[in-house]
């Protein structure tokens, strides 16, 4: 018994149909575009309960939303394919492929996308056994749901927040399966319904409450038998463990029985359910004294874990197995299963420790190897005598901020700076005072380059283009406030205490600007050619000096 992460079966509810786009003319392409809207919707209805159709639909539909070029269905779409992995047992796989999906989402500003991964990244992390992190996602899940989110969607996201609090033993858990459970209840869902009663049920057995779990299980019962739907074996599982806790162990069973028909007991695809069942009635039934129909079901489990290479719910049978030796007096056999059982459950222990931080890892690894390479790239935007950003970032970022549309605000200046007599430093000095120069020349620069005008000048940049030229781009200041401004670094650069670092000689710099100035697209290269046609005038003039539009 468990709390169901994994999707249920369930065969009514209508399958989705993925729009028809042969021949779809220009009048056709919005009707084809909310029909995959609504088809991704509905896949994501669905994919929450178990169903062949899911897979073959949610490809289809991932295939024609990239043929329309609609990303965020296309990553919905590719969600729905992920969460089928999760089920699988390829977790990791299904969680790198959400934290991918949520970095889009995050950066393209797609809320809905965001919540559907961190919907997936919660069930992920909590079958990792990470519940604080399965918490975090889906605290996010649910907040991030927009108001037009489809009933389905939400009861889903809230309940998979209550389970994240009711695993966690957080009483919290309750009020939010109240609320989940009216949702529910409202939409008359009754396969929602369901995994929410069981769910809380499981989540009260898992403090000790059975009592209160037996409220929400007869509960299910009761749905059950009122709308016809037979309770499946895990359901069955809960119903009779709960019962035998509160020791009403002849109700339990009676309530048990209906799971022990083949059509139940095979339901889940994986052997998982009728295995699980089958070990509780064992156990159910030794308490009871029935041990011979205990041996009998207990054999069946084990038959069961073989055939479907249940590792963890084998090893449990070997314990059922030695109490049932006690339990006949056959001491001797008791000891040797008991050792058995101890040795296999820690070779488990550490396997599915193993196994769990193996998964992790793998979820983590490229969200490192992406950071890495990130900061790979930032390092090779930057100049590294100067830590200064390069000729590279500059060419990358100029034209960025020149298509830009033209405003008061978007005004941009472009200044060339070039350090004045600078090879005498060199010659006089050495290269390594040059180096000095270069480096403080860069602090200073980055301390008053930039303007601090906040908000309006942000894009504002200095970068170093090579030997001793500088760049300094200026953003949101009219031409006049800009020729100021670099007058006050030009003054900032000559004051600057050198002596220490030069002697006598002094460092100066001449700049040349040009400011778009309601110039209609300019390009970088014609403001770079003006900035430079100034800065020869600078040096012309007699160095140290400011040329631009205005003087
Ligand atoms: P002007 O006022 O006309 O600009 O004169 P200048 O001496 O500054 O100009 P010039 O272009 O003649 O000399 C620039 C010198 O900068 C030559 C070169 O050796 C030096 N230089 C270029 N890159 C570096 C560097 O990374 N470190 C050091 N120390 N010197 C450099
Ligand atoms: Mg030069
Ligand atoms: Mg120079």
């Amino acid at each position: 018994m468990t709390v169901t992460s994994v999707a249920e079966r369930s065969d009514d509810g209508c399958a989705p149909v993925a729009p028809a786009l042969t021949d779809a003319g220009p009048a056709d392409l919005w009707a084809a575009v909310a029909d995959l809207s609504a088809s991704v919707t509905d896949l994501e209805v669905i994919s929450r309960f178990e169903r062949d159709d899911v897979e073959p639909l949610a490809e289809r539909a991932a295939g024609t939303a990239r043929e329309l070029g609609l990303v965020e269905l296309e990553l919905r779409a590719t969600l729905v394919l992920a969460d089928l992995e999760r089920m699988r047992g390829n977790v990791a796989v299904a969680g790198r492929r959400a934290q991918d999906v949520l970095r889009w989402a995050a950066e393209n500003e797609a809320p809905q996308l965001q919540a559907r991964a961190h919907f997936l990244l919660a069930g992920a992390f909590q079958e990792l056994g990470d519940l604080s992190r399965a918490l975090e996602h889906a605290v996010r899940s649910a907040e991030l749901l927009g108001d037009d989110a489809r009933a389905e969607v939400r009861v889903d996201h809230h309940a998979r927040l209550a389970d994240c609090l009711g695993l966690q033993g957080d009483l919290a858990a309750r009020e939010r399966y109240d609320h989940v459970l009216a949702l529910a209840e409202d939409l008359g869902d009754v396969d929602r319904q369901v995994l929410v009663l069981n769910n809380r049920a499981y989540c009260e057995t898992l403090c000790g409450s059975y009592d209160e779990a037996l409220v929400w299980i007869t509960r299910l019962q009761a749905l059950s038998e009122a709308h016809h739907v037979p309770l499946r074996v895990g359901r069955l599982d809960t119903l009779g463990r709960v019962l035998m806790e509160l020791d009403r162990l002849e109700e339990a069973e009676d309530a048990m029985l209906p799971g022990l028909h083949p059509e139940v007991l095979d339901a889940s695809l994986d052997g998982d359910g009728g295995a699980d069942f089958l070990l509780t009635l064992a156990e159910l039934r030794r308490r009871r004294g029935h041990l011979a129909p205990a041996q009998e079901v207990l054999d069946e489990c084990v038959r069961r874990c073989e055939r479907y290479g249940l590792t963890s719910i084998r090893v449990r049978a070997r314990r059922e197995q030695a109490e049932l030796h006690a339990a006949a007096g056959s001491y001797r056999e008791a000891f040797e299963g008991y050792r058995l059982y101890s040795d296999e459950l820690n070779d488990l222990q550490s396997a599915e420790r193993d196994a769990r931080a193996r998964a992790l890892q793998a979820m983590y690894e490229t969200t490192e190897a992406r950071q890495q390479s990130l900061r790979y790239r930032e390092l090779s935007l930057r100049d590294p005598l100067t830590g200064l950003y390069n000729r590279r970032f500059v060419d990358d970022q100029l034209p960025r901020l020149l298509a830009e549309p033209a405003s008061a605000d978007g005004e941009v200046t472009v200044a060339l700076l070039d350090l004045d007599h600078f090879k005498r430093i060199n010659d006089e000095c050495s290269h390594e005072t040059g180096d000095r120069v270069l480096r403080t020349v860069a602090d200073v620069l980055q301390e008053v380059g930039p303007p601090s005008e906040g908000e309006r000048s942000s894009g504002s940049f200095v970068a170093r283009l090579g030997g001793e030229e500088f760049l300094l781009v200026l953003v949101g200041l009219a031409p006049t406030a800009a020729a100021r401004h670099l007058d006050e670094v030009r003054t900032a650069l000559s004051v600057h205490p050198w002596a220490p670092v030069t002697g006598d000689l002094p460092v100066t710099v001449s700049i040349g600007a040009a400011s778009t100035d309601g110039l209609i697209s300019p390009t970088p290269s014609d403001m770079l050619a003006r900035a430079d046609a100034r800065l020869y005038t600078a040096k012309r003039q007699g160095r140290n000096r400011v040329v631009s539009e205005t003087g």
